[in-house]
């Protein structure tokens, strides 16, 4: 992709202290959060957590009850939303349909009188492959391509930050999957400071450097994507970056290395890098990918646990894996997802089953 004028490097953001009520509703209980320049940042959690929220007050749109927002360091608190160096893209594009593409994007450039719009807007619709396509209408264009427009004609003034809320909403799935990883390049090739509201965990994964999961109006847990998926902190944060196994059950011994959790009977090896000084009644998570089904009651292995026999009551082919349902008597319902390294399932429903797993 081209670059040239649009390699200036984004603003941080600073949230402090920040709270949001509204009317009869607090939807920001308390925020502090910093964002380094030049990021790709996340914000994920379900519908009502509180993420439109935050970049509306970012944006200026909104503004916080308590606290203060800074944008590369200056306090623009209370100041207008043209006051401050954002630009944000929607899930609705918003394009003038009057107006060639083009026109579109040197709209805000124009308004301005900023110099060289065209030359500009050009070199935006460039940066995100469309340049070809700036003669046409918006109606002429397939929803990724507009969704393209709208994003050159949110960096063609080359905001110190820019705000997408849940700009691929509107994308069907396979062209979001290919957007995410455009718009990512893209974000390194402009290196602004791009910060993402998402209720997708693996679209959030997929594109940021560092994810925020929000959970009621504050921040659950932040950091790398792997980081998130691997170490969550609560039970929230492991259900809500994919799927997890929970169990609950009580420590009954431990070792320098790790500790051994009582779950129904089963004896769990749980390493103590995660979750040192445990004691009493704890909450084991497991991730489906990382348990193995056998046929046969496996070999008691050190460094290894196994569950079982359970049952299984559901089996569900999705190409590249399948994902058993298996009820453990006393424990519920866990999920075992299995690579299809060969055709057919590994066993089918009502076969009894026993799951193992690395320590
Ligand atoms: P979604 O993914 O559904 O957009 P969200 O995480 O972006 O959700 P917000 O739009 O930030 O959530 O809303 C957070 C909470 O604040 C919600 O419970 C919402 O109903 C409430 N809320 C938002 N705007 C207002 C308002 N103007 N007045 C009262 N309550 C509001």
């Amino acid at each position: 992709m081209a670059s040239g004028a649009f390699a200036e490097s984004g603003a941080d953001l600073e949230l402090v202290g920040i709270q949001k009520r509204f009317p009869g509703f607090t939807a920001i209980e308390h925020l502090d959060l910093t964002i380094p320049a030049g990021s790709f940042f996340a914000l994920l959690g379900p519908s009502g957590c509180g993420k439109t929220t935050t970049l509306r007050l970012v944006a200026g749109l909104e503004d916080p009850t308590e606290g203060r927002i800074l944008i590369g360091g200056k306090d623009v608190t209370g100041l207008k939303p043209y006051q401050r160096q954002v630009n944000t893209v929607f899930q609705s594009y918003a394009l003038f349909p009057h107006m060639t593409v083009l026109e579109n994007v040197a709209f805000g450039l124009r308004r301005r009188k900023i110099a060289d719009p065209v030359e500009k807007a050009h070199e935006a619709l460039r940066l995100v492959e469309l340049d070809h396509l700036a003669a046409r209408r918006p109606q002429q264009l397939s929803g990724g391509q507009q969704q393209r427009v709208a994003l050159a004609r949110a960096i063609v003034n080359r905001p110190a930050l820019l705000l997408l809320d849940e700009p691929l909403g509107a994308l069907d799935l396979k062209l979001r999957r290919q957007m995410q990883l455009e718009l990512k390049s893209i974000q390194e090739e402009v290196g602004l400071t791009f910060v993402h509201v998402t209720h997708d965990q693996e679209e959030a994964m997929t594109m940021a450097d560092t994810v925020a999961v929000m959970n009621k109006g504050e921040i659950e847990q932040l950091g790398a994507p792997e980081e998130l998926y691997e170490l969550p902190k609560t039970a929230f944060v492991a259900n809500f970056l994919g799927q997890s196994n929970l169990f609950t059950g009580n420590v009954s011994g431990s070792t320098s290395t790790s500790i051994t959790v009582d779950v129904e009977g089963a004896k769990i090896t749980v390493p103590t890098s995660r979750a040192q000084r445990h004691t009493g009644e704890v909450t084991v998570g497991v991730r489906p990918e990382k348990l193995h089904l056998h046929k046969e009651e496996p070999k008691k292995v050190a460094g290894t646990n196994s569950l079982g026999p359970g049952r299984i009551i559901d089996v569900s082919f999705s190409g590249v894996s399948t994902q058993y349902t298996i009820a453990l008597p006393g424990m519920g319902a866990i999920s075992v997802f299995q690579q299809n390294m060969t055709f057919g399932p590994l066993a089918g429903e009502g076969a009894e089953v026993w799951v193992s797993w690395d320590v």
